[in-house]
């Protein structure tokens, strides 16, 4: 009896986590508290042969711009997702990223587990970031990236009063390049797993002597690009999922 009681009840929690979840025009929309908050993404449409890249935590003063001229050669377009500190550190590269017709996102302004901060400290990081971006390119950034891919309601809640988007990446599509594994693991992550609409993790910023991801890039874009793919912003992304 007890054990058909657990059941039941992890039954309808299954139902209930899958309703809070709808699929609209091929993305998950996240409806915490009915439909109140805005869109979470994870992954574009799979209608066309595009992909999205995506640059956590930098900028970095070597290994940023080392991606950018990687992303030139293959006429590749990516997004950013700053910290506020880098980002006034080195707004050059910033600068740079934006001339170059790249997306730059709002990654917060140090780096906090927004589970573990408050509002108000939530709402300072996400603002001082959204303005430090803005007095760079004269755009505020539409998309935002959660450290550790975390977030709750009061960052809901201040995204959508910006009119962003909180921008998750693909599961299958996480290189984990932060902790610097090796080469192959990289480039295989990314090619093996590879669908149309994917949004893919890197970290442009890591803690090391020389950048693994930065090897990768160089075999995994001639390769995409081999196989006919597009790399898109995420607001590209988004737009031609809507399409
Ligand atoms: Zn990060």
């Amino acid at each position: 009896m007890k054990n058909k009681t657990l059941l039941k009840v992890i039954l309808i929690l299954f139902i209930l986590l899958n309703i809070s979840f709808i699929n609209h025009k091929d993305f998950k929309i996240a409806t915490i508290s009915g439909n109140k908050y805005g869109m979470v993404i994870k992954n574009g449409s799979e209608k066309e042969k595009v992909v999205a890249l995506t640059f956590d935590d930098g900028p970095h003063p070597k290994y940023t711009n080392q991606i950018l001229d990687i992303l030139n050669k293959y006429d590749a377009k990516a997004t950013f997702f700053v910290l506020g500190k880098f980002a006034e550190t080195y707004p050059k590269i910033v600068q740079r990223q934006w001339k170059e017709g790249h997306e730059i996102g709002n990654h917060t302004y140090s780096h906090i587990n927004i589970n573990k901060t408050s509002r108000e400290k939530l709402q300072e990081e996400y603002e001082k970031t959204q303005n430090i971006i803005y007095s760079l390119t004269k755009r505020e950034p539409r998309v935002f990236r959660p450290p550790y891919g975390s977030f709750d309601e009061k960052a809901m809640d201040i995204v959508e009063k910006n009119n962003s988007i909180i921008v998750l990446w693909s599961a299958h599509q996480d290189s984990k390049d932060w902790s610097n594994p090796e080469i192959d693991k990289i480039v295989n992550t990314t090619l093996s797993n590879i669908k149309n609409g994917d949004i893919i993790l890197f970290h442009d910023y890591v803690y090391y002597d020389k950048s693994h991801t930065v090897e990768a890039l160089n075999r995994i874009l001639p390769e995409l690009k081999n196989r006919g793919y597009k790399f898109v912003t995420v607001s590209q992304l988004i737009d031609l999922s809507l399409e």
